[in-house]
């Protein structure tokens, strides 16, 4: 392993401190490094992995895809992506899918939707987007300007920044934030990156009665909370609110780059041809993953499924909580969970690894808890066992 860690440190632009892990393969829950050690999977590549490694209909749907083409462009048609765009369309009860190859774009395609239902109105160029403190929606320059993390933010804020920040869960905040340039409100329904911290019911359905009084756009960022990841497809319909634009991503094609950017009615027009373009989003291979991604998820009930294990996970995790002094809160809901510690959880995160767990964290004192959504009671169980021992020597 170490020469493959040495040869990408010589060769890979160094933006991340890796773990000292070289993957190699994955087989359902589990992950192999090159050595063959085999290791639990509560991270999911980022939430990503729902259907785990290895499902042999979606790989062979993805292999079938290949043989046929790949890749065609936007300036053709091409099956996959319809097929795949009705399926997001009929279970989000919203109009029009753009998509995309990261969640990345999903959101900058998102903000270019608001600024330009804003200008559509009135021809006005100054645009504000109120963002939320501690989230996370993506390292381009426009994603960026509206992810509430000085430290991602710093030395690369565009200079025409539009963002105006509020406090998460605080309605007043926001509506004390509002002004005439104001174009649209973004929020994850559950912030991932930022701690995991799930919204209140009241905090979105109060932005959503903002944003119709207002005439402005309600963005929902589901790239980490949304594809069952709560136990609904979409987190939002856990609030019985709507977004008017929704990015997707992460799950969405269970391990292939795709993204995706939905738009209600109110929404749709926004942007005309020639506004908006990707030379692979939606490309052939993508939106055959995303395409059986949707069956995948009814066949296997996997909702249901999210449901069950989560709960159980849930009790095991407030069970941790109220027995170690050291975890000051758990938060979560489905199978995106967090665990806040008194302290970092760098080293846990470490220890956990070379026995056979990998845990990811979101936010310096806090272990995130993503697995594949096929993960198994059993496997939780195995999970809790290694954790409980590092809780221990802490
Ligand atoms: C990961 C993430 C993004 C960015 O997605 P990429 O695919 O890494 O570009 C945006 N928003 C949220 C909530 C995320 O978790």
């Amino acid at each position: 392993m170490k020469e493959y860690m040495d040869k990408a440190e010589k060769y890979l632009l160094k933006t991340y401190n890796r773990y000292q892990i070289v993957l190699d393969k994955g087989d359902g829950v589990y992950l192999y490094d090159v050595n063959g050690k085999k290791y639990l999977d509560f991270a999911a590549g980022i939430a990503v992995f729902a259907l785990g490694y290895g499902n042999k209909e979606y790989n062979d749907a993805l292999k079938a895809q290949i043989d046929k083409i790949i890749h065609t462009s936007n300036l053709f048609y091409n099956v996959p992506a319809i097929e795949a765009a009705e399926k997001i369309v009929k279970s989000t009860g919203m109009k029009k899918v753009f998509f995309t190859n990261s969640g990345t774009e999903a959101i900058e395609g998102a903000l270019k939707v608001a600024r330009k239902y804003a200008y559509n109105k009135d021809n006005t160029k100054e645009y504000e987007i109120i963002a939320m403190n501690h989230s996370f929606h993506g390292r381009s320059q426009g994603a960026l300007s509206v992810t509430g993390n000085a430290k991602y933010q710093e030395g690369f804020v565009p200079k025409d920044c539009v963002a105006v920040f509020a406090d998460f869960n605080d309605l007043e905040d926001v509506k004390s934030k509002v002004t005439e340039n104001t174009c649209a409100v973004i929020c994850e329904p559950v912030q991932g990156e930022g701690g995991v911290f799930p919204a209140d019911p009241e905090f979105l359905i109060g932005l959503r009665k903002l944003c119709d009084e207002k005439d402005i756009l309600l963005i929902f960022d589901e790239v980490q909370c949304g594809m069952g990841r709560t136990g609904t497809l979409y987190a939002h319909e856990q609030y019985g609110v709507k977004p008017d634009v929704m990015a997707l991503a992460k799950a969405l094609g269970c391990g292939v780059p795709v993204g995706a950017f939905v738009v209600n009615e109110k929404a749709d027009g926004a942007l005309v041809p020639g506004d908006h373009g990707t030379t692979y989003g939606g490309n052939p291979l993508a939106t055959a993953a995303v395409s059986k991604v949707y069956d995948l998820y009814e066949e296997l009930h996997l909702l249901d499924h999210v449901k069950e294990v989560g709960a159980y996970l849930d009790k095991k995790l407030d069970e941790l909580a109220q027995k170690y002094d050291h975890v000051k809160e758990h938060r979560g809901v489905g199978l995106i969970h967090g665990l806040e510690f008194d302290q970092p959880v760098g080293t846990m995160i470490t220890k956990a690894m070379e026995q056979g767990v990998i845990f990811i964290n979101a936010g310096a004192n806090t272990l995130r808890f993503v697995p594949p959504l096929i993960i198994e009671k059993e496997h939780v169980d195995e999970m809790i066992h290694v954790l409980e021992g590092l809780i221990k020597e802490l």
